[in-house]
């Protein structure tokens, strides 16, 4: 251990991150958060704030969880909540204004928390992908105009939204500086962060080197109220051109004494940080059999730390919050047995991607012989076909779809019902194609 880190070791008292005991991060106290009702975009704006928008407090959460996007305190306060309850939120990777509303929909009908994730290539899209991004800029201006997207609509949908953005390894840290950067500038204006949360991904560096720069990029971050996710071990398969299918075994597996590395390397700086510890997870889904999960590793590594910590662990023995990476086509006796050993976060990518596909597949299915030409269909050769057609339509499908797909993830997290708000009213007046289009 470093002469530095013991020293803060020995000042700053042992704390499990979020819990009841966890003491008050700096980043808490420049974040103060949004007092005025609806948020800060409908505030700014003038937008209208009716209904779950203008709620309050809502009936299960803390009070400090409001509707919109979640940063600082209340993002602590959440995750926090999240631990205790027994529930992980989970966090859907969104490549458009579509995909983040079926995110925002499908969260509003779990009554439930979501995070809403932005890969670097996920960003690249959002700014399309004819913009040139070789310094990165449309990685940044797309998540940023993603973030504004998010921040916009997730208080009218009147949820509680982690606004956070997935994988960054050693070579992208310069689409973090940007987006630090951001909102750095937005916390000076609003007082709050314009993200949640970022994860950087150093597992394929050596571990001190990852947790040195993970180490620097907690303090700058929590100046401000963000949250810091960091990768050890690695997740195998394969995910937005990281390609980890030949990764060997044993490094699937995180070890107890390395997940304590960063226990005590982070926790003096803040409290403010998750660990997606590597416990045979893999990106994508693969066929039954080939997926090892060993969640009991998280178990060993919360015991190791405590039994470190002596009697200064926290009353639960979960000193450590986890993320659970490459959550698609998890067996949900695992994912339960993970989130009963500390984990907060599960990530769904490829279960989400499919059911977007899917709902346009079935779509294009139901609708075939009207989707051939711009006229004429089984109906009669001079019928249009243009309320079939119509981009929203097709796109709606994929939402519809989503919507469906992420009801079951939220049960499987034990994720239903913790806002409090109850069912959601129809939607009234909702325009055309056709006021309402087609029955997707
Ligand atoms: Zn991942």
């Amino acid at each position: 251990m470093r002469l530095s880190t013991a020293l803060l070791l020995l000042c700053a008292p042992p704390a499990a991150a979020f819990g009841p005991s966890a003491p008050r991060a700096a980043a808490v106290r420049a974040a103060a958060p949004s007092t005025s009702l609806g948020g800060t975009m409908a505030a700014d704006y003038g937008i209208p704030c009716e209904d779950e928008c203008a709620v309050d407090k809502y009936p299960r959460l803390p009070a400090s969880v409001r509707p919109g996007v979640v940063t600082g305190q209340a993002l602590l306060d959440l995750l926090g909540h999240a631990k205790d309850n027994g529930y992980a939120i989970p966090a859907v990777n969104c490549v458009s204004s579509s995909s983040i509303n079926a995110c925002l929909e499908a969260a509003r009908q779990a009554d439930a928390p979501i995070i809403i994730q932005f890969s670097s290539g996920g960003s690249q899209f959002y700014a399309g992908k004819g913009l040139d991004n070789s310094n990165l800029s449309a990685a940044i201006a797309g998540a940023i105009s993603g973030a504004f997207h998010t921040r916009t609509l997730a208080e009218q949908y009147g949820v509680p939204v982690i606004l956070h953005t997935d994988h960054c390894a050693k070579k992208l840290l310069p689409w973090i500086d940007g987006l630090l950067d951001a909102s750095e500038r937005f916390h000076a204006a609003h007082g709050e962060p314009l993200f949640s949360s970022h994860m950087i991904d150093l597992s394929e560096e050596p571990l001190e080197e990852n947790l040195d720069i993970c180490a620097a990029y907690l303090e700058r971050m929590d100046q401000v109220g963000i949250l810091l996710e960091m990768e050890l071990g690695i997740t195998g398969g394969e995910e937005d051109g990281v390609d980890n299918t030949d990764t060997p075994l044993e490094d699937l597996y995180s070890k107890p004494e390395e997940i304590h590395a960063v226990y005590e390397r982070l926790t003096p700086i803040s409290t403010s940080y998750t660990v997606a510890a590597a416990f045979g997870n893999v990106h994508g889904v693969y066929s039954p059999g080939n997926v090892r999960l060993e969640p009991d590793i998280l178990d060993r590594a919360q015991t190791y730390i405590s039994d470190q910590l002596g009697a200064d662990a926290p009353a639960d023995r979960k000193p450590v919050s986890f993320v659970f990476h490459g959550g698609s086509g998890s067996d949900v006796a695992d994912i339960r047995r993970a989130i009963g050993y500390g984990t907060v976060k599960m990530n769904i990518d490829t279960d989400t991607q499919w059911s977007y596909w899917e709902g346009i597949k079935k779509f294009e299915a139901q609708y075939h012989d009207y989707l051939q030409t711009q006229i004429g269909n089984p109906e009669g050769a001079e019928r249009p076909n243009k309320k079939y057609y119509d981009p929203r339509e097709s796109m709606r499908a994929a939402e519809v779809n989503t919507i469906a797909r992420l009801q079951q993830s939220f049960e499987d997290l034990n994720c239903v019902g913790i806002c409090g708000l109850g069912e959601k009213e129809p939607a009234a007046n909702v325009f055309g194609p056709r006021q309402g289009g087609l029955n997707v």
